[in-house]
């Protein structure tokens, strides 16, 4: 960590660092970048929160970002150097979240991939994606996917408090794909609701991906708010079944994953 102090910045502990490498290899694509360290959205379930085992950060998860101000410009270096492929932006990290407003890592790192024309794949749950359109557009080999996990507001709001509402997600996939940039939805990890989604997705996405992920860190609030009977194996195998049969009625290609 090159700044131990770091400032307080929109409610959380922000530290530029000068990062050693970005272009990471991946078991989900090829590669994956990922422009920050830590992530506001602070989501309940969110499995990278592991790794503050590992990156000695003091503050909970959601309280600290790290932000890879050299990202771009390492990432041009390597690009030059490494066998082309599929590169996932993020996998840690959402790389939209709000200091990217400030810091505009991950369009820095975008202009990089898609000036070399380097085949993208954005994952997100904000809508500031909408931000890079223009740069998007001309990508390409380029697909943006919003992370979606259910339709219910009340759960989204009890899981994702602070990520953008499920409505503000599905509009943005819509004024992307209208723009003429490729588009998916990634339902997981499903939560209670996640049956509402796939008639908002009618013309918005080219595809849907669904996975069940893991449920480790959530479990408490599920016990809290009494939805102790959404995690079990024959709720996620009638989800699976239904959200497969809705993919089908709405003719939009569908890979569970799980
Ligand atoms: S948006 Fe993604 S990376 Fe960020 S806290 Fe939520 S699940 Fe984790």
């Amino acid at each position: 960590m090159n700044d131990p102090g770091g400032r307080a910045r929109e409610g959380v502990v922000t530290r530029e660092i000068v990062a050693k490498s970005v272009l990471s290899p991946s078991r989900v694509y090829d590669y994956v970048v990922n422009p920050y360290r830590g992530c506001q959205f602070a989501c309940a379930y969110c499995y990278a929160r592991f790794m503050r085992r590992f990156t000695g950060h003091r503050e909970a998860w959601g309280a600290f970002v790290d932000v890879k101000v050299n990202a771009a410009q390492l990432l041009r270096g390597e690009l030059a150097r490494k066998r082309r492929g599929e590169v996932w932006v993020s996998g840690v990290c959402d790389p939209y979240q709000p200091l990217e407003e400030t810091y505009g890592v991950t369009r820095a790192c975008l202009e990089a991939l898609l000036g070399q024309g380097w085949p993208v794949r954005v994952q997100t749950k904000s809508d500031l994606v909408l931000r890079d359109l223009d740069l998007l557009r001309g990508g390409a080999d380029v697909e943006v996917g919003l992370s979606l996990s259910t339709a219910d507001e009340t759960i989204r709001r009890i899981f994702e408090p602070r990520a953008p509402a499920t409505a503000v997600r599905i509009e943005a996939l819509g004024r992307l794909r209208a723009g003429g940039v490729g588009t998916y939805a990634m339902i997981a990890p499903l939560l209670p609701g996640a049956e509402g989604l796939v008639p908002l997705l009618a013309g918005k996405v080219d595809y849907i991906y669904v996975d069940r992920m893991n449920y480790h860190y959530a479990r408490p609030l599920y016990g809290r708010h009494g939805l102790e009977g959404f995690l079990n194996d024959a709720y996620f195998r009638e989800l699976k079944a239904l959200l497969t049969r809705q993919a089908r009625e709405a003719a939009i290609p569908c890979r569970v994953l799980f």
